[in-house]
């Protein structure tokens, strides 16, 4: 029997959230079920992975197991940025390898249109645009990041416009960055809005049970999944609980949850939205991996995201938000001037399982058990397509994005703590710290 020693316990102030429409939360599990396969964690990739295994197996029963209200957990609680390009932080171009780079590109594209398909097959109401990113700069090591994107976009044949700086206020209101790069190929959505939504579109075959957090699990020839109120024995388990798999006797030590935090302002009234200027909805990401996101949303509100913890145990830890959200509203006032009096109505913390080589895994754990886990702080497009990849594998299904999500060398190992904690914790403050302003 293996004790899942840590439990998601995510902050209740996520914007998102709060701002999407409420629905029927689905009851949590209670007595003892069995099912032909168990799906742990219902963020993107949990809801890829049950809606294609029901669609693959249409006589098979799949439960969907969420610890809390779908929504709340990391795929509620992000930037919003469904990215098609390769977004390699790990190279000096951001693209890397030229053949990695257009099978990644591939698998985004890949996750974004199974996205773009779902929001109109079941009218999604999600704030779902098509409207490209910026990434912007202002710093000089920034502008250096955004000439070597350039040249890895060139590389790769993918469009882009360079944005100058007396150029820029017309498309995002504030004077503040020096470039900018846009490309033409990211969605933004509303993430708390989308993922409720998929989860309430799911096949009659997936049963998903909300508030059921599993607390033991026996593995054997079948897999028994205990939680306070009963258990689910099911022949295979798939694990898409991101840095939560760990707990579950797998990857351990290799993937590491770093929050990173979100704040959103109430909307703009009409003399605010006049005196920022520039486009009605637009997201920028920062040129350096350490510096902040800034998105426009389609309600007229501003959203800021930077700043980082390392929280070992997953859980979130209300000391940061309270730290970060002065972080947010200095961000705030060097980009936005023009809006003295805007305040923040929701601040918000979320996990991100990474790793130090920037690997995902994508494969068979054990007998009966597999996992979709480390989402890299991508998960919107890749925990989408590498879920419904999953399901097709277990289908029998072979393909260029299997194999090459199959070959992936998967999360490398990490020294032991408390070495990895201060490890970690120096590359979060020297980072944070070498971005500058860009922050
Ligand atoms: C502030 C912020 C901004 C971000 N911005 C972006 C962005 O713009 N674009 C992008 O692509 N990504 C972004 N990310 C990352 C993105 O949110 C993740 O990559 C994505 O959520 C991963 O999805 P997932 O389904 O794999 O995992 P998760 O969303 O973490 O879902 C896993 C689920 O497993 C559940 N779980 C864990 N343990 C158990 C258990 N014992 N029992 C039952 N359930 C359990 C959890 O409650 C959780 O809901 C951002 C993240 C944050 C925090």
């Amino acid at each position: 029997m293996t004790k899942i020693t840590s439990l998601p316990a995510d902050d209740a102030t996520c914007g998102w959230y709060h701002l999407s429409k409420g629905r029927k939360v689905q009851p949590p599990h209670l007595g003892n079920t069995s099912a032909r396969w168990a799906i742990v964690g219902a963020g993107f990739t949990g809801v890829a992975v049950a809606r294609q295994l029901a669609l693959n197996f249409p006589n098979d029963h799949i439960a969907l197991i969420e610890a809390q209200e779908v929504g709340l957990g990391s795929s509620g609680r992000n930037a919003g940025f469904a990215i098609d390009l390769p977004h390699d932080i790990g190279a000096d171009d951001y693209i890397g390898d030229i053949g990695i780079a257009k099978t990644t590109m591939k698998l985004n594209l890949f996750g974004q249109n199974s996205l773009k398909e779902l929001v109109d097959q079941f009218n999604i109401d999600c704030q779902m645009k098509h409207c490209g990113k910026y990434q912007a700069a202002v710093e000089p090591r920034g502008i250096a990041v955004l000439d070597a994107y350039r040249n890895g976009l060139d590389k790769l044949g993918q469009p882009y416009a360079v944005i100058d700086a007396d150029e820029l206020p017309e498309h995002i209101g504030t004077r503040f960055y020096r470039k900018a790069l846009f490309t033409p190929g990211t969605s933004l959505i509303q993430p708390s809005a989308l993922v409720k939504g998929l989860a309430d579109s799911l096949p009659a075959n997936v049963t998903l049970y909300e508030n059921t957090p599993i607390t033991d699990v026996e593995y054997g020839d079948k897999v028994v999944l205990s939680h306070r109120n009963g258990s689910i024995t099911a022949n295979s388990l798939v694990l898409s609980n991101n840095a939560f798999g760990m707990h579950f006797g797998f990857l351990k030590g290799r993937m590491l949850p770093v929050f990173t935090y979100g704040s959103l302002t109430r909307p703009m009234s009409e003399d605010e939205q006049n005196a920022l200027g520039g486009k009605p909805f637009w997201g920028t990401i920062p040129a350096d991996p350490f510096g902040t996101t800034v998105r426009r949303t389609p309600d007229n509100r501003l959203l800021i995201r930077n700043s980082f913890s390392f929280n070992p145990d997953g859980k979130s830890n209300n000391k940061y938000a309270a730290r970060f959200v002065k972080q947010h509203r200095e961000s705030f006032e060097r980009r936005f001037p023009m809006l003295p009096n805007m305040n923040f109505e929701y601040t918000w913390g979320g996990a991100l399982a990474l790793s130090r080589n920037h690997e995902g895994y994508f494969g068979k754990l054990a007998s009966n058990v597999y996992g979709v886990l480390c989402c890299n702080g991508l998960g919107v497009t890749r925990g989408t397509a590498t879920g419904k990849l999953m399901a097709d594998w277990l289908a029998g299904q072979e393909n260029e994005l299997i194999d090459f999500l199959l070959k992936s060398p998967g999360p490398c190992a990490n020294p032991p703590q408390p070495l990895l904690s201060m490890g970690v914790n120096l590359n979060l403050k020297w980072g944070q710290y070498k971005a500058g302003i860009e922050a």
